[in-house]
């Protein structure tokens, strides 16, 4: 048991530690892409310009790994409360709806629900989510179908986020939430690693069928709060 307090001690450490850097690496990479993106503009060359912009696309990449490294580990800054989920997800979709027109993606909502109310962060839920979504719309081709369905049954609030892209096999299935894999070229395989870390933060739970060829099924479970009265006697 003394051995496992002291990872733990070791590992917390660890993390705030490379918390503290991955901030540090941001504001020297904010300003060495600035001044690339300047030279960029006045470059003429084609194949020079080309480099550049994989220069451009790396420091990208470093900053998307920071940012979901950072959100991994720098936990403990929750501040929880009542939240209303449906107006939390009407946020995130309408913040991810030009997304949706540039792909050529439908997103469908259902989100006309009065009783979803959760306790917890209601920005790491909207996180959550927008995970979820982004995952759904670069799974799409044009034409392709994203829903986003909110409902409460039973004291349990649920949130699905079904597409209809490429489906997954069951050996992509078996690797989802580990840390770092990702199929994409631009990914940081940290998505769903966050996702489940704030859905366990929450006594939530994530679960993910998918196909193949036809779509992937997204679906969080919540349990629902009850609003107390202000005042009420105890
Ligand atoms: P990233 O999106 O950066 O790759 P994630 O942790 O969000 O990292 O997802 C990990 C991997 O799981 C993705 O690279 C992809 O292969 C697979 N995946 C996640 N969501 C979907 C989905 N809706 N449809 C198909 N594959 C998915
Ligand atoms: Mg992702």
């Amino acid at each position: 048991l003394e051995s496992r307090i002291l990872d733990a001690e070791k590992w917390s450490v660890l993390t705030s530690l490379a918390a503290g850097i991955a901030h540090e690496i941001r504001n020297p990479l904010t300003t060495a892409r600035g001044f690339l993106q300047l030279f960029l503009e006045r470059l003429c060359d084609e194949t020079d310009r080309r480099f550049l912009r994989l220069t451009i696309d790396e420091l990208d990449r470093i900053q998307r790994l920071v940012t979901d490294f950072m959100s991994l580990a720098k936990p403990g800054q929750s501040v929880f409360g009542l939240v209303d989920l449906a107006a939390a997800l009407k946020e995130v979709a309408e913040f991810i709806s030009p997304q949706a027109a540039l792909s050529n993606v439908t997103l469908e909502t259902e989100l006309e629900v009065n009783d979803a109310w959760v306790w917890g962060d209601a920005n790491q839920l909207k996180q959550v989510v927008l995970n979820l979504l982004q995952n759904a719309f670069q799974a799409c081709k044009p034409k392709d179908t994203v829903r986003l369905r909110l409902h409460v049954q039973a004291g349990l609030v649920t949130v699905e986020v079904a597409d209809t892209g490429c489906g997954m096999t069951p050996e992509q299935m078996a690797r989802l939430f580990q840390p770092y894999y990702t199929t994409k070229t631009t990914g940081t395989g940290l998505g769903l690693t966050v996702t489940k870390q704030i859905m366990e933060r929450h006594g939530g739970d994530v679960r993910i069928s998918s196909r193949p060829g036809e779509g992937t099924l997204v679906t969080l479970e919540l349990h629902q709060a009850v609003q107390s009265l202000p005042n009420a006697p105890i």
